[in-house]
């Protein structure tokens, strides 16, 4: 008998992860019953406000015998209530089993979950018509990760190897030496990608916060990202560690919409002329688009860091292919750039002052008349349009890669561009 386990919102910023939780009864079901692949990492809809960091949920499915299905729900019942974090507000934890094949309408629910905002009650309808168990806790919020993560497909896929650290050692600094991490990045990339960033001199494999994740490697084959890490230098005794397979960095979020129809929390792509050159909040970028049936406000915020110099490179009139999230910010509509693609380019006019006619020489303005430096002749303000070289390419712009959505394609990747450039083809 087939059995699908889905889990979500166990953890909280104070501590625990999801994948933890996934990753231990993912070790002890597989004493019990024999696992069907590797367990799911599936990243859900970034823009929701509900989640913790990265809105991910776990999913796996078992092959069992009958009479031990009981023995295995109870497993997962024990280890969500003893380890996930109860104590904060904002965790909801949500367990789902499904027996036997998965139907297609948990495959299109998890679509939306990935792309839009969806309610518990919703979550609750899908349950009931394809008769999956569900275990709420507290408000239960987590069933709607839990269902998801059961039902993607996982057709494209990554890899992310997860190491866990000793229990004593949780909300403590993390002992990896950095040197080790350039070392594997040169050996490694892109195989495995999102390591270091050469530029800030940073790691990215070590999270920040209190929760049980020593060090993650991402990639796109197993055996490299399992030597890559071998490759590394701790510091710190390791507890475990797991692989999972996941819908990080595939673009699964990204779904094509026309301005008028974008609802708050969409991921979305559109494709739009810049009808208002950038302008700046704070460190905050803003551009505006429109493609016809509305505007929209675009934004590039001070986390994206050096891209936001591309930002400021669009001009009225580019037509461009944009990525990224939807939220409301101060009352409007915002897309939360991720990538652009520049379709086309506007002609960039300045207006220069001419040369001396006498003499050759530089001009100065006085008013509204021009005046040579040289010989002093001077002659009405009559400034002359020059076409001046835009710097922006016919290519896609990304975010540096701290500050990239789990589910964004790193353009370094096979198939990188492929979702964005779809879109010239409507
Ligand atoms: P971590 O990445 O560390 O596991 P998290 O960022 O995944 O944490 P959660 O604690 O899982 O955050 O909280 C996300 C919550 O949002 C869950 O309850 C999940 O069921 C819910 N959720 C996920 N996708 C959607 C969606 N599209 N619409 C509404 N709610 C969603």
């Amino acid at each position: 008998m087939l059995i699908h386990i889905g889990i979500d919102d166990t953890d909280s910023p104070n501590g625990m992860c999801t994948t933890y939780l996934g990753a231990l009864l993912y070790k002890e079901i597989s004493r019990l019953a024999e696992p069907i692949d590797l367990p799911k990492l599936i990243r859900l809809n970034p823009n929701v406000p509900y989640k913790t960091r990265g809105n991910g949920a776990v999913a796996m499915s078992f092959e069992a015998d009958e009479e031990d299905i009981p023995k295995i729900k109870a497993l997962v019942l024990e280890r969500v209530k003893e380890l996930a974090d109860f104590s904060h507000e904002n965790t909801n934890p949500g367990i789902a089993f499904l027996e036997g094949n998965i139907p297609k309408e948990l495959e299109d629910f998890t679509f939306r979950a990935i792309r839009e905002h969806v309610s518990i009650g919703e979550a609750e309808k899908v349950a009931k018509d394809i008769n999956a168990e569900i275990h709420k806790f507290k408000c239960g919020r987590g069933i709607i990760g839990a269902l998801a993560a059961i039902g993607h497909p996982l057709k494209v896929f990554t890899y992310e190897l997860l190491a866990y650290r000793k229990r004593k050692l949780w909300g403590k600094e993390r002992k990896v030496k950095a040197e080790s991490v350039f070392e594997m990045d040169k050996k490694f990339y892109p195989f495995t990608y999102d390591n270091v960033d050469w530029e800030k001199k940073s790691v990215l494999i070590t999270p920040r916060g209190k929760d049980p994740v020593l060090a993650g490697i991402r990639g796109i084959d197993k055996n490299k990202v399992l030597l890559a890490f071998e490759s590394l230098i701790f510091e710190e005794p390791i507890e475990f560690l797991q692989i999972f397979k996941t819908n990080q960095s595939t673009d699964d979020h990204l779904k094509f919409k026309q301005i008028k129809d974008l609802r708050n929390f969409d991921s979305v792509i559109v494709r739009g002329k810049v009808v208002k050159a950038y302008w700046e909040v704070g460190r905050h970028v803003f551009f505006k688009i429109s493609d016809g049936t509305g505007e929209l406000r675009v934004a590039a915020y001070e986390p994206t860091k050096r891209f936001r110099k591309y930002v400021r490179e669009l001009i009225e009139g580019d037509e461009i292919i944009a990525a990224g999230g939807v939220k409301e910010f101060e009352g409007e509509l915002t897309l939360n750039l991720e990538k652009f693609y520049v379709v086309s380019l506007a002609k960039k006019i300045e207006y220069k002052k001419p040369k001396c006619p006498k003499c050759g020489g530089t001009m100065k303005s006085k008013g509204d008349y021009l005046k040579c430096k040289k010989c002093g002749h001077k002659m009405p303000k009559v400034l002359i349009p020059v076409e001046v070289p835009r710097k922006l390419e016919r290519k896609i712009y990304e975010v540096p890669p701290d500050a990239r959505r789990h589910l964004s394609r790193p353009l370094v990747l096979p198939l990188g561009e492929e979702k964005i450039l779809d879109m010239l083809n409507l």
